[in-house]
């Protein structure tokens, strides 16, 4: 009997040749002029075909990335130019003033590396970041705000990724970005219901208002968005390095706009100083760091470790999910499982995950499969566990359900960034999530540069969930807030890539990789349909979100029968992926629907 792994691949070719036809035809380079590239027309959520693939949320970014791919770049040149692209049209989601974590596959050697461009706290923070007068701070008043900015990490990353595997320098892949924001591109529906849904507190920033409400107005549909700040700033990033970021002019400018964040007279939008100072900013580094790996199903599965929590959580809920069958089991089953096998992973990951520079965590034990299976024991067919679950001991695992510890709810986190997926005629893969943290960031543009700023230190804990149990993500000085960022690869016996994804959705993103993952390699869903499938995410809460296309189907009484409770979700994550299909073909997928759909490109769709 085959393996799911190669069943799927097996379907995938059929999906292949029923999409080839209607895939994105690769776009020329005139097809970037005024007015942008077009994008609706030719978004696509699959392509196939060979010399490359890139998968983005955004028909201009993935444009970028085949671009680079064509002028002879590889993979990591084309995460970045995709990456800088995604700066331009999703400047809600990603850019110069945010940070992430990039997940590489470097075929000649057969190995997965990652970086760490998580942003960091300011040198002068402590454990009393958000208090006020003792009292965490109400979420929303330190998101719009100077305390929230953590010392950007993005252009680092593309720099040292640049360095250490590129074959590209930052000038030539960066061109597409600044093209892009020079020439513009074409609001759609997405860029406008953005927007609308931060106006109030992009009007509390006049630079934020001037750029992101033209003529004081939400863009247009249809109509072409300029950001020639940005051109500027990605023209002094090529010129002078990324030190213009760390030790010039960008970063002197994102210094005095977090001290004194930029806000019109009488807005009833405090926006709280930060303390960012020159000092953090020569500081920043991005850290490489050895991938996360756990295996499944004979498979190696890579992602990123802390200060991530994203592939501790996966690796783990993946293990004690290999314990059942996934292929066989029912929908009913196969979601139960899914279910507890996240809310268990959720209360480890909540206990055990914080910076590594601070906070002893034991991620080769949280990803052993001796613990998993202290864990997985917990789960039964016929109940459901309680939430909050306290968590178990990752160092000594003890019998079934043993703890120490006390349950601490998951703290909230914001939901949203971007993940773009890209791979090369080489053979190499990368696997990208950036972030500025919430829809918008801070709200605060930085004035004559053209970028938002990050608000990711509101992904630490204000305060600890629980004051009876250690909370590892508390701020600290430098410290860099826990993440849920899970780029993934995944490579078969041979140390070849089977398939790479990634998706936004702050903890969400933990439940999406993990349902997507397992979508495509147990129940042998076409990677596109993988990502397509309605989402459940369940993160140690009392109630799991559901998509309304599971909410509203059968299946949820079924689940409801055997205990489990819901609350509708609209929408959860923004997943893309590219597959390795046979003789140096590509499967790149993307969202069908969610924010809009996504954009799937390959190098050359051949025949
Ligand atoms: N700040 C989130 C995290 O690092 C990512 C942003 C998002 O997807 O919402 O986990």
């Amino acid at each position: 009997m085959r393996s799911p792994v190669a069943r799927n691949l097996a379907l995938c070719a059929v999906a292949a040749s029923m999409v080839a036809v209607g895939a994105a035809a690769p776009p020329t380079a005139a097809a970037h002029g005024p007015g942008g590239a077009g994008g609706a027309a030719r978004k696509a959520p699959v392509a196939v075909g060979y010399g490359g693939a890139v998968a983005s949320v955004d028909a201009d970014a993935s444009a970028a990335g085949i671009e680079v791919l064509r002028a002879g770049g590889n993979a990591v040149d084309a995460a970045v130019a995709t990456a800088a692209a995604l700066g331009v049209s999703e400047p809600y989601s990603s850019g110069v003033g945010g940070g992430g974590y990039f997940v590489a596959y470097d075929a000649r050697t057969r190995t997965v590396h990652t970086l760490d461009g998580r942003e960091t706290a300011p040198l002068t923070a402590g454990q009393d970041l958000f208090l006020e007068d003792g009292k965490p701070l109400p979420f929303d008043a330190a998101v719009t705000s100077g305390l929230s900015v953590g010392t950007p990490g993005t252009p680092a990353t593309w720099q040292a990724a640049l360095d250490a595997w590129g074959s590209k320098r930052l000038p030539a892949v960066l061109a597409p970005a600044e093209r892009l924001a020079r020439r513009g591109f074409t609001v759609d529906d997405t860029f406008r219901a953005q927007t609308a849904q931060n106006e109030a507190r992009f009007r509390a920033f006049p630079d934020t208002a001037r750029l992101f409400l033209p003529g004081g107005r939400l863009p247009v549909v249809g109509s072409t968005f300029k950001n020639p700040d940005l051109a500027r700033t990605y023209r002094e990033l090529a010129r002078e390095g990324t030190g213009a970021m760390y030790r010039g002019d960008i970063g002197a400018d994102v210094v005095k706009t977090v001290n004194k964040p930029p806000v019109a007279p009488g807005s009833s939008y405090p926006a709280r100083p930060g303390k960012l100072s020159a000092k953090d900013l020569k500081a920043y580094h991005a850290l490489f760091r050895a991938p996360s790996k756990t295996s499944y199903r004979g498979l190696g599965v890579y992602s990123m470790p802390p200060s991530s929590s994203g592939g501790t959580t996966v690796g783990e809920a993946l293990n004690i999910l290999e314990r059942t069958d996934l292929s066989k089991a029912s929908k009913t089953r196969y979601l139960h499982r899914f279910i507890e096998a996240s809310r268990i992973a959720f209360a480890d990951r909540g206990r055990w995950v914080g910076d590594p520079a601070f906070e002893d965590v034991p991620t080769e034990q949280l990803l052993s499969q001796r613990f998993a299976d202290a864990r997985e024991c917990l789960v039964s067919d016929d109940a459901v566990l309680k939430s909050p679950l306290a968590p178990g001991d990752p160092r000594h695992p003890g019998a079934c359900g043993k703890t120490g510890d006390k349950a601490a709810p998951t703290t909230y986190e914001g939901e949203n960034t971007t993940h773009l997926t890209t791979a090369d005629k080489w053979g190499n893969v990368v696997s990208y999530t950036l972030t500025i943290e919430q829809t918008g960031g801070s709200g605060i543009t930085v004035p004559g540069r053209g970028f938002l700023l990050n608000n990711e230190l509101t992904d630490f804990s204000f305060a600890p969930a629980n004051p009876a149990v250690h909370d590892p993500n508390l701020p600290g000085p430098g410290k860099r807030p826990r993440s849920s960022i899970a780029p993934t690869i995944v490579l078969d016996r041979a140390g070849r890539p089977v398939v790479a994804l990634g998706s936004p959705g702050g903890a969400t993103i933990i439940t999406t990789v993990l349902q997507t993952l397992t979508g495509f390699l147990d129940r042998g869903l076409p990677l596109v349909d993988a990502i397509a499938a309605p989402r459940a995410s369940q993160r140690n809460a009392a109630q799991t979100e559901l998509e309304p296309a599971l909410y509203d189907s059968a299946l949820r009484g079924k689940l409801e029968a055997i205990g489990h409770s819901f609350k509708a979700n609209p929408e959860i994550g923004a997943a893309t992926g590219v597959q390795r299909l046979p003789g140096g073909k590509w499967l790149a997928a993307a969202e069908t629907v969610r924010r809009g759909g996504g954009s799937a490109m390959v190098v050359d769709p051949g025949r």
